[in-house]
């Protein structure tokens, strides 16, 4: 690849065998391990000023005409100092690439990759990791304003605590790839160690795949299948879509989902462009690749209901006067929104510049308050309707996974109630608490966090439930701190801890 890529990208690539990666994806990793090298003008090693920097430079992904710039520091009594960004962060000046469906192609052994980031977590971590999950990414970067170059990089993410991403494959070009050769190799890699496991430390690690996170395009991309605007396109179902102006898939009524089977049987042929290195994985084709929220969602219906209301054809379109007042109400909550938020309300005038967050944010918390009174009844009926699914949605997704069995268990039983609630029972009802591990709740949760997190076993499981309701009593003490006291019913029985828990 040429220069300016890797100066303008922040991409340093380690000279023999590619085994660097990209600055951005590994913020963390620690330059001063790197071994030295005899090609440069300057020897890394002992000069800790210039590994500081060369760290610092990374962990803010500062740009390198920027780092040039410290050469003033050469000047002024630190002579040792290198000259140019290249030689401080060690950029390699030749990477050797390959050609692969029609880009540069350059490709990390999964297994080692794996192992490499193993051995930055704890001891204690890894000795006791049975189960090691990843989940994939694939999508275009552009890497320039100015020109047409980009990046396909496969990025695997190993889902412990905190997730570590690291590419699996990079391709760069002027256009998209032009099949899916580029697949291959983490194809490859990947089947051999969701047969065989990783060995680890004189040890057999399961590996498992979470799923494979892309966006709408990336994902008909890498599955070889039509478009969400294709008459076939909708990959969850086989119905064929309705033009309107644009393709729309009208049914919701007794619709054939697709399976996996189907998928790999291709028994709808019409939703296939050909076959994908992908189905060679054991993995669920249509289960393993979850929907796009963020495009479908936020920056889907609830930007398109927006615009239809306040931009729309006449009949549709409120009247000037209705805009302003929603605008306006939304200015007002302004000063109520929490700082969790990442963004406060913005006026409807500002309606093209909304990022994704807001058009979340008015979905699930602003908008029912905003439209009240100002839309016409049946349409903010159908708005709410929409909210408050979607919201019951997200509340169910936050529930599942966590970065860890622990992690879920804490998430799905603090979800369930607080730790008020938890503090009255035990496993098996010793020092005078209430029983849990008998009741219907206790055996969801267990099952919940088991499907979760494939691999766990029962007893392992149980002294998860067992250490949240341990640490429950200290914990609604924290509780006590920061929220009034809540009066909390003395439950009964198993469904009285449903009733008891709505205290957010
Ligand atoms: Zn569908």
């Amino acid at each position: 690849m040429e220069d300016n890529c890797h100066r303008e990208s922040d991409v340093s690539y380690h000279e023999d065998n590619f085994k660097e990666s990209l600055d951005s994806y590994e913020s963390g990793m620690d330059l001063t391990q790197m071994s030295s090298d005899s090609d440069l003008d300057f020897i890394f090693a002992g000069t800790s000023l210039a590994a500081d920097l060369a760290a610092w430079t990374s962990e803010f992904q500062v740009k390198h005409n920027a780092v040039d710039g410290l050469k003033l520091l050469k000047k002024h009594g630190h002579p040792q100092l290198p000259s140019t960004a290249r030689t401080l962060m060690r950029t390699a000046r030749e990477v050797k690439t390959v050609e692969k469906s029609g880009m540069e192609y350059l490709h990390y052994p999964l297994k080692e990759k794996l192992v490499e980031t193993l051995d930055r977590y704890p001891v204690q971590l890894v000795t006791d990791l049975d189960t090691l999950e990843l989940s994939f990414n694939v999508d275009g970067l552009p890497l320039f304003k100015s020109s047409g170059k980009s990046m396909w990089p496969i990025l695997c993410a190993v889902m412990l605590s905190p997730v570590t991403i690291f590419p699996t494959a990079l391709t760069c070009g002027t256009k998209k790839p032009t099949d899916l050769a580029f697949l291959e190799d983490t194809v490859t890699d990947l089947t051999e160690v969701l047969t065989n496991g990783l060995d680890y430390r004189k040890k057999n690690i399961k590996v498992i795949v979470r799923c494979f996170v892309c966006d709408a395009p990336a994902k008909a991309l890498i599955k070889n299948t039509k478009c969400y605007s294709g008459y076939y396109g909708c990959e969850r179902c086989t119905q064929r879509g309705i033009w309107l102006k644009r393709v729309t898939y009208q049914e919701t009524a007794e619709l054939n989902l697709r399976t996996d089977a189907s998928f790999r049987a291709q028994t709808q042929p019409e939703h296939h462009h050909g076959p994908t290195p992908l189905s060679d994985l054991p993995i669920d084709m249509v289960q393993s690749f979850p929907i796009d929220y963020m495009h479908q969602v936020c920056l889907g219906v609830t930007k398109k209901l927006l615009f239809i209301w306040c931009r729309g054809e006449k009949g549709m379109r409120i009247s000037a006067g209705q805009v302003q007042e929603i605008s306006s109400r939304l200015l007002q909550l302004k000063s109520s929104i929490p700082s969790i938020f990442a963004r406060t309300p913005r006026g409807l005038d500002e309606l093209e510049r909304w990022k994704a967050t807001e058009f979340r944010q008015f979905l699930l918390y602003t908008g029912r308050l905003v439209l009240k009174g100002v839309l016409r009844e049946d349409l903010y009926n159908h708005f709410l309707t929409f909210s408050v699914a979607i919201g019951l949605l997200t509340h169910h997704l936050s529930l599942i996974g966590g970065a860890n069995p622990g992690d879920c268990a804490r998430r799905l039983m603090r979800s369930i109630a607080t730790s008020h609630v938890w503090k009255h029972f035990s496993l098996h009802g010793k020092k005078g608490k209430k029983t849990f591990h008998n009741t219907t709740v206790y055996f969801v949760i267990k099952r919940a966090i088991m499907v979760c997190h494939a691999g766990s076993g029962e007893k392992f499981v149980e002294d998860l439930i067992t250490n949240v309701l341990k640490h429950a009593p200290a914990h609604s003490k924290l509780q006590v701190q920061l929220v009034p006291e809540l009066e909390v019913p003395v439950v009964h029985n198993e469904t009285g801890i449903l009733d008891s828990s709505d205290t957010e």
